[in-house]
């Protein structure tokens, strides 16, 4: 069914990132495409024009007008890692970690990962629906339109799929994208850890009832592990991504996030949609990305929550030719914000990305990080129609008033995600 058109005129620049629908490399990621006197026309859920705006106006007429009111617009942005689905918030260990407390000492007092997986497996499928929603909702106030929602928590084969039933019923519930991995991988649980068998128990559980289950409820379009020392060994993580792959699931790791362990290259060997985390990546995992065309999504959230004083080497990832995306990690553990614009600003700050470089880290890579370059991430021509407004006069502001919720509104496929203040004119 065919719908009224929107032709968004009146912002003061359209930040469209268009160019090639893929994952972009180098100086590639250094134009973000801003355009002034432009309007965008919106045509059912995809964008069909951006054109001189007097042009556009008089060739659109039965349009509904959005008047952008001399804000900036830019392509939804593409949150491509967050862990949304959980029960209670962990913040007293974030005050254990700064006085010095060690994260096994935490985790044997009870908290920790294992501390979300025993409060997730308490609670049921509404539960779980109510207490997501909301965060959903706060990331599209922060000009989020595409979210990847990864599991995790449960680390059962029931608790798993519960957590995937949650994402596709918000997926189908919100108007934003919501795109499901399955991390069952993610953890070993404990009652695991506790036997002398209970590795290989695990993984037999993974590979036998969980990811089979996975894939007939057609519940996930990804695969994910966290191949770190002292989680999944990269022999462990081939097993099990290339047992995801078989059952038609894209793959993304959890990679050299404290210890260079050979995550990044497993990455580049298996072809990996995206290698996450990265701070402590090595050369040869660095050179593993570029060869295959991973994406590195960075999370320079993570270790600012942390306290770390390293990041990842967003430089060198650029300079060797890998896309570098960025995204929230948005969890309750290590990265408890849902604030994108905020991860923009520690992208310029922390990992010396330009701002055009975070833009385009921000939308098109992200959307390379989940397969869907070839449609999402660009206000150009035959892209969805994923558009945030901006409460700002120039795209430099956005990762320069850092921690600001300047987002008025945002739109999915053409459908509002989020409008905030619309009646209000703009602070000057
Ligand atoms: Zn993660």
């Amino acid at each position: 069914m065919s719908t009224n058109p929107l032709l968004f005129v009146n912002a003061r620049q359209v930040v469209t990132c268009a160019g090639v629908p893929r994952g972009r490399r180098g100086a590639e990621m250094s134009a973000a495409a801003v355009r002034t006197d432009v309007a965008v026309l919106v045509q059912d859920d995809v964008v069909s024009a951006v054109d001189d705006e007097r042009a556009l106006r008089a060739s659109a007429r039965q349009a509904t007008v959005v008047d952008c009111e001399g804000g900036v617009l830019t392509p939804g942005f593409v949150d491509s890692h967050t862990h949304a689905i959980f029960g209670r918030a962990r913040y007293e260990e974030q005050e254990l970690r700064a006085t010095g407390v060690p994260y096994m000492e935490i985790a044997r007092r009870g908290g920790g990962i294992h501390a979300s997986v025993r409060d997730l497996r308490t609670r049921g499928e509404d539960e779980l629906y109510a207490l997501a929603e909301p965060r959903l909702r706060a990331l599209a106030a922060c000009g989020v339109t595409t979210v990847e929602v990864k599991s995790g928590y449960g680390v059962t084969v029931e608790d798993e799929l519960k957590t995937l039933r949650v994402v596709r019923r918000l997926a189908r519930a919100l108007p934003m994208r919501i795109r499901a991995t399955w991390l069952g991988a993610h953890e070993i649980p404990l009652e695991y850890r506790e036997r002398a068998d209970g590795r290989r128990a695990y993984l037999d559980l993974l590979m036998n009832e969980m990811l089979p289950a996975v894939a007939r409820d057609d519940l996930a379009a990804y695969a994910d592990v966290f191949c770190e020392p002292g989680v999944f060994t990269v022999e462990e993580s081939r097993e099990i991504l290339s047992g995801a792959r078989a059952h038609g699931l894209q793959i993304k790791l959890h990679a050299d996030e404290l210890t260079s362990g050979g995550g990044a290259e497993l990455a580049g060997e298996l072809g990996a949609l995206s290698a996450d985390h990265l701070a402590a990546v090595s050369d040869a995992g660095i050179g593993a990305l570029a060869v295959h065309g991973t994406v590195a999504t960075l999370l320079p959230g993570t270790m600012l929550f942390l306290g770390k004083t390293t990041q990842a080497p967003a430089r060198r990832l650029i300079e060797a030719g890998v896309p570098v995306a960025l995204a929230t990690d948005f969890n309750p553990g290590t990265s408890p914000t849902t604030n994108f614009p905020l991860i923009l600003t520690l992208g310029v700050s922390q990992l010396r990305l330009s701002v055009a470089e975070a833009l385009v880290a921000g939308t098109v890579n992200g959307a390379a990080a989940l397969g869907l370059a070839d449609r999402v991430g660009q206000i150009a021509p035959g892209f969805s129609a994923d558009l945030a407004l901006w409460d700002i006069r120039d795209v430099r502001e956005l990762p320069y008033w850092y921690g600001a919720g300047r987002c008025r509104a945002s739109w999915a496929r053409g459908k509002p995600c989020h409008a905030h203040d619309l009646a209000l004119p703009f602070p000057r």
